[in-house]
């Protein structure tokens, strides 16, 4: 990809303000050069030598989480989001990105994960280490491995439940989307190859796992990188996988076990990967009732503030939009919030404690093993 990708997006993008109040991070900094049109504007001014790739230009790229609301609002579904991700694939290549993002990367690089001191999915999960044909393969991904131990114990105790063969890598490395969103495109794909060829060593019939990020990758940026698993592998969400065992029969559990809930939908789940109606399903099994619909969900729902590692490049602005998803959430009563991403939880959860409110937030598996 370079800017001859994108010049069409940018071309238009750069003329036009229209989803500029559906930006996250603009209507967390109220700075023009964080809508989608200021983006543009940025970096065709950079391409006709108008603008330099200051130290604020190439910080500004850095501060979008590529939810990609921009392009749901866009009458013509422009994916402004591209623009900011090519911008930082110029910006790699001309070596002069941010020094913290340059860390990450090089963490990602050499450690398999963008997090110091990183902790394994081994530590909270009783499966079988690399067994080979087990029906499922479980991938956690880095961030429920460093921060979300819970949610692989929750993973555990469903699949025990449901007494299925399953299994774990020694160490799972990297999807390569957080080196892939940050521009260093060769080497996610360099760190997925590897990735992809530890997993189909293991002939698992399911690759399941509850992060977006490693789903997508797996689904839809390895076939676009010439990476292929074995035909029989079946890529699936977690909220996928027990929704099916759940309409199935397989998977046993107590209704309305838990108070009516709000459902967050991951940008990474949602609107890029467009699913919308497992978790909700399953919510409404165990609750009793369909969950409360916020004012923006589903195709239209509102950033947490943590994608695109954003809670890593820039804490700042990630939190202020967080914070601001949960203006919206506070609006609806109600004792429990549910999602479908590590990084949404954390991302939210961390406004929740600060504000020492009552409501929880809680994982889609979370919710599925309290009710076994
Ligand atoms: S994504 Fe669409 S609405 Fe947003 S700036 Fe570009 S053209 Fe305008
Ligand atoms: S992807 Fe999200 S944060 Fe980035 S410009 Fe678009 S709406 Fe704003």
């Amino acid at each position: 990809m370079g800017i001859e990708e994108i010049r069409e997006t940018m071309d238009s993008c750069k003329h036009c303000y229209m989803c500029r109040h559906a930006c996250p991070t603009f209507l967390a900094t109220k700075l023009d050069s964080h809508t989608p049109r200021g983006y543009a504007l940025l970096l065709s001014e950079i391409d006709h030598g108008s603008q330099s790739w200051t130290p604020t230009v190439i910080d500004r790229f850095y501060q979008c989480s590529l939810c990609g609301l921009c392009k749901e609002d866009c009458a013509y579904h422009w994916a402004e989001d591209e623009v900011v991700r090519n911008a930082r694939e110029e910006i790699v290549n001309h070596h002069i990105a941010p020094t913290r993002v340059a860390a990450i990367a090089q963490r990602i690089i050499t450690s398999g994960s963008p997090y110091e001191n990183q902790r394994s999915t081994i530590e909270a999960a009783s499966a079988d280490i690399e067994k080979k044909d087990a029906k499922i393969l479980y991938f956690a991904g880095c961030s429920t491995r460093q921060n979300h131990l819970e949610i692989i114990s929750a993973v555990d105790k469903v699949l025990g439940s449901l007494k299925i063969d399953w299994t774990i890598l020694k160490e799972e490395g990297c999807c390569g989307t957080p080196l892939w969103e940050l521009g260093y495109v060769e080497e996610a794909k360099r760190v997925a190859k590897e990735t992809a060829e530890r997993i189909s060593s293991l002939k698992p019939t399911i690759l399941m796992s509850g992060c977006p990020h490693c789903i997508r990758a797996f689904s839809e940026l390895y076939p676009s990188w010439g990476i292929a698993f074995p035909a029989s592998v079946k890529i699936m969400h977690t909220s996928q996988y027990f929704d099916l065992m759940l309409s199935q029969g397989k998977l046993k559990l107590r209704k309305n076990t838990l108070s009516r809930a709000i459902y967050h939908d991951p940008c990474q789940l949602g609107r890029k990967l467009g699913e919308y109606d497992a978790p909700r399903r399953l919510i409404k099994f165990v609750t009793g009732e369909n969950p409360v619909e916020l004012f923006h969900s589903r195709q239209a729902a509102e950033c947490c503030g943590a994608g695109s590692v954003m809670f890593l490049t820039d804490g700042k602005i990630s939190k202020k939009v967080a914070a601001s998803r949960m203006v919206s959430i506070s609006e609806s009563v109600s004792e429990l919030l549910v999602t479908a991403c590590q990084n949404c939880k954390r991302a939210l959860g961390e406004v929740q404690s600060s504000k020492s409110s009552n409501t929880q937030v809680l994982d889609i598996v979370e919710i599925i093993s309290r009710s076994i």
